[in-house]
């Protein structure tokens, strides 16, 4: 019997999730198609970016996942457009059929529109954003320590971070502690008091997604650590120097890290009925995208908005693990026949951590619970040391922990940057259009362009 293609795309906590779940079961093939060819685990990319992880300890290679698979093929590479009227899909590969497509493509940094912003902020997305990071941070520093007192150079003293969500939160508790406790041992010629975190919100206050209590709670906790927390102030403008801000002020500064917005990894092809202002697509309770008979979202690329949450779900892990775990139970329930069952979101409360000993939980393990300080922090490591992927990963995290709990200190801060040839070309879209046009040859029929990649039979 034929068996039936799935091509996920994105190896995210959704598609990963869906992946693993449809792993050697029968009358399925699946072929996982991902840009990076490991799985990131984004909650802790504010470590590696302080300085306080290995890169390698929050990913995990795809393929090792998968070694004992026999239904399941890894690609990497990226989707760049979807032909629905023909089931062929345009990756950076070539070309690829399928007969269920399912989007788990996630989202990247929104910078709205500002061609100074894409250009000079740093985004905190993905692995390579948060090495990124970790480098201008560095190479601020050494620039300082080798120019003691041109004043020139002033305004990499000041660190700025746009968003106040748990990764605006998190990452200016994590530079806090590195520039209280760390900084000073490394860099002994240098002022470290003079060094200034910014955390700007736009809203009127911090952690917007959870309590008041918890928003409050985190405000202090960062103010004692010694950062600026600035509220109902957005960022308008960057140069690579100066900051500025919608109030007129200005901050002279040489980072500045955009954690306030993203949008949805769309690939062309999709009929723009179907996506929403975020760029997110609009799917029913079955994950399915409206319109379209065999092609699903799931995570944060799609928006459900069901009786329960009518503006859709969070935008958040365990949303994505429960929407690509039930997805697959329907989609084996359909292979025999069957009606799968509209998804239903539990929630099992929210976190964020600001530094030692500091942390905010509402939710957990009841509606309306609420920890903070000591308690909160060992909850959080606890809970993020489960769901990391990987037992090495996490033996690896939790003696880093440990060892930074016990001398504040870590050996990780390394300026390491591939150079360009290294990196993969995954944005080429004039290579994409000419794959687009070999797609459309082969789906009218005309066999005459020749077609590079995998090309599967439909
Ligand atoms: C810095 C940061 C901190 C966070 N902290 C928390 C937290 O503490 N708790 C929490 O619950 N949530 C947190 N989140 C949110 C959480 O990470 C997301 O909700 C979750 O990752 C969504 O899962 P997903 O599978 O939908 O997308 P993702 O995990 O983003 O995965 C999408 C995948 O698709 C791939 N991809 C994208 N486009 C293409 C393409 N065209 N072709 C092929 N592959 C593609 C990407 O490389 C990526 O691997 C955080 C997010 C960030 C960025």
């Amino acid at each position: 019997m034929r068996k039936q293609h799935i091509v996920i795309s994105g190896a995210g906590f959704a598609g990963l999730t869906l992946a693993r779940k449809l792993n050697n079961r029968p009358g399925i093939r699946v072929t996982l198609i991902e840009q990076y060819n490991f799985h990131q685990f984004q909650p802790l990319l504010y470590q590696v970016a302080s300085a306080g992880l290995d890169a390698g300890n929050i990913s995990f290679p795809l393929r090792k996942i998968f070694q004992r698979s026999n239904n399941t093929t890894i690609e990497m590479g990226k989707i760049t457009r979807v032909l629905p009227g023909s089931n062929l899909l345009v990756t950076s590969n070539g070309i690829l059929s399928y007969d269920i497509l399912v989007l788990a493509t996630g989202c990247s940094t929104n910078f709205f529109g500002n061609d100074n912003l894409r250009r000079y902020a740093l985004p905190m997305k993905s692995t390579y954003n948060a090495i990124g990071v970790r480098n201008k941070l560095l190479q601020n520093l050494e620039a300082l320590s080798r120019n003691a007192g041109n004043r020139s150079l002033d305004h990499l003293y000041n660190i700025v971070i746009a968003g106040g969500g748990p990764t605006g939160v998190e990452l200016s508790g994590a530079f806090a502690e590195l520039r209280n406790k760390v900084l000073p041992k490394d860099y002994p010629g240098l002022d470290c008091s003079r060094i200034n975190i910014y955390l700007l919100e736009k809203g009127k206050r911090l952690l917007p997604s959870m309590s008041e209590k918890s928003g409050i709670q985190s405000e202090q906790y960062l103010t004692s650590l010694g950062v600026h927390v600035i509220c109902d102030t957005g960022v308008t403008d960057f140069n690579g120097k100066t900051v500025i801000l919608d109030n007129d002020t200005k901050i002279q500064s040489g980072l500045l890290i955009w954690a306030a917005g993203i949008s949805g990894n769309i690939p062309d092809g999709i009929d723009p009925a179907c996506i929403n202002q975020q760029n997110r697509l609009y799917v029913d309770g079955y994950s399915r995208v409206k319109t379209y008979e065999n092609i699903y979202a799931v995570g944060d690329v799609s928006i459900m908005s069901l009786h329960h949450h009518p503006d859709g779900h969070p935008q958040v892990c365990k949303v994505a693990n429960d929407q690509g775990s039930l997805l697959a139970k329907n989609l084996l329930h359909s292979l025999k026949g069957k009606k799968g069952k509209p998804f239903r979101y539990k929630d099992l409360g929210t976190m964020a951590t600001v530094g030692r000993n500091k942390a905010v939980v509402d939710g957990f393990p009841f509606a309306h619970a609420h920890f903070k300080g000591w308690i909160a922090w060992m909850m959080w490591m606890g809970f993020h040391l489960y769901k990391l992927l990987g037992v090495k990963n996490k033996i690896q995290v939790f003696v880093n922990w440990a060892y930074k709990y016990f001398t504040y200190d870590q050996n990780l801060r390394l300026i390491i940057r591939p150079d360009d040839k290294d990196i993969p070309e995954l944005y080429d879209h004039n290579s994409s259009d000419m794959k687009a046009k070999q797609a459309d040859d082969f789906s009218s029929g005309s066999h005459s362009v020749p077609m590079s990649g995998v090309l599967t039979e439909k």
